[in-house]
């Protein structure tokens, strides 16, 4: 089913996560480790993100250099059928254009028809370490407002001969947005018209970066709603869990703690004191954001469910 059509067939706040394929090498029970305990929370759809390929060179010793191709997480489509399988809970897998050229696209695309996936999270993707800027393929999409078209052209059945219209695709596609502004954009109104394109391309709802101030949140949905952006918004909500986080998360996702936050981090001398104020932190986050009207509370685990299940049991 479309994330969409859950949303609005819902009377109450809808609880979703998001999971990582695990490292190259480790096993599909890493997953099932991290779903399981959050599965009687009533998850309506799990996001399973995509990891692009990063290159390195080695020395061949003959003065020539070779390409070497690193995945380091690898796996996301199939991850999402087993899902899928496993817990008959939707499958939402992220599409980026990095890596990809537009037949490559289609193809992914139909895979996931085949599979009986509904939704897509339909992305750009970051720059890999190699590259200063984000860099598509040759034939590849360079925004991700061309991905959604080319999701919502096939949705449509344009390009497709006659047979292929008889069995059509039709999925939901979700687009990003940053309620603290995407690290590229020149500042919020730019990007925020970048985002109302997505809208007007096909994208049926906004998944939110994360972030720890609402009032950021509640000021994103506010300036959407005023330049005709009615789509409903997802907040994206990460618990703090280690010491690292403290700088990890701001410098990796281009987001600011409030200053109430950093005040009483500062204080934490371990990452069991860490993890406590963050699950509490998060809890109030999810009070007021469910109390002011939104629609999903969408959970970033990064492979920690833990945390997240002390969060639902007391939202949920
Ligand atoms: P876009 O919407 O294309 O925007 C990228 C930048 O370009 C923005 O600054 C925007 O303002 C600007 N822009 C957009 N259109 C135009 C235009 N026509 N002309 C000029 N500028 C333009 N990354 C992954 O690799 N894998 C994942 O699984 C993944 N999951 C994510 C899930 C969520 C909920 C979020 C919020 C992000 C996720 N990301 C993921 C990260 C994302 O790929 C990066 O943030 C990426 O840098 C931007 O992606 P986007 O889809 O927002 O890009």
């Amino acid at each position: 089913m479309k994330v969409i059509d859950y949303i609005q067939e819902s009377k109450k706040p809808l609880f979703s996560f998001e999971i990582i394929p695990p490292l190259k090498g480790k096993g599909i029970e890493d997953i099932y480790a991290g779903i399981d305990p959050l599965i009687e929370f009533g998850p309506k759809f799990i996001n399973v993100t995509y990891h692009r390929e990063e290159y390195k060179y080695k020395d061949m010793g003959d003065g020539l250099l070779k390409k070497i191709s690193i995945r380091k997480r690898p796996g996301t489509v199939g991850i999402c059928a087993a899902i899928m399988n496993k817990y008959k809970v939707d499958a939402v897998p992220h599409l980026i254009c990095g890596g990809f050229n537009v037949e490559e696209t289609e193809n992914a695309l139909i895979d996931l028809k085949f599979l009986g996936v509904d939704n897509i999270l339909a992305l750009r993707g970051d720059p890999i370490k190699t590259e200063q800027v984000f860099t598509p393929n040759k034939g590849g999409h360079s925004y991700a407002i061309d991905l959604i078209k080319q999701i919502r052209d096939l949705n449509e059945g344009k390009y497709l001969d006659e047979e292929q219209k008889n069995s059509p695709t039709d999925f939901c596609i979700g687009a990003a947005g940053y309620p603290e502004k995407h690290f590229e954009a020149m500042n919020l109104d730019t990007d925020l018209k970048h985002l109302k394109a997505k809208v007007d391309a096909g994208a049926e709802y906004i998944m939110t970066q994360l972030f720890f101030d609402n009032k950021k949140y509640f000021a994103f949905v506010d300036k959407c709603r005023s330049i005709g952006i009615d789509v409903p918004i997802i907040p994206g909500l990460k618990p703090i869990t280690t010491l690292r986080h403290r700088t990890f998360l701001p410098k990796f996702f281009h987001i600011d703690f409030p200053m109430e936050l950093s005040k009483e981090l500062e204080k934490c001398k371990s990452n069991e004191e860490v993890a406590k104020l963050g699950v509490e932190w998060t809890i109030n986050q999810s009070k007021e954001l469910i109390a002011k009207g939104a629609p999903v509370l969408h959970f970033y685990t990064m492979g920690k469910g833990k945390a997240v299940k002390s969060i639902a049991s007391e939202i949920f």
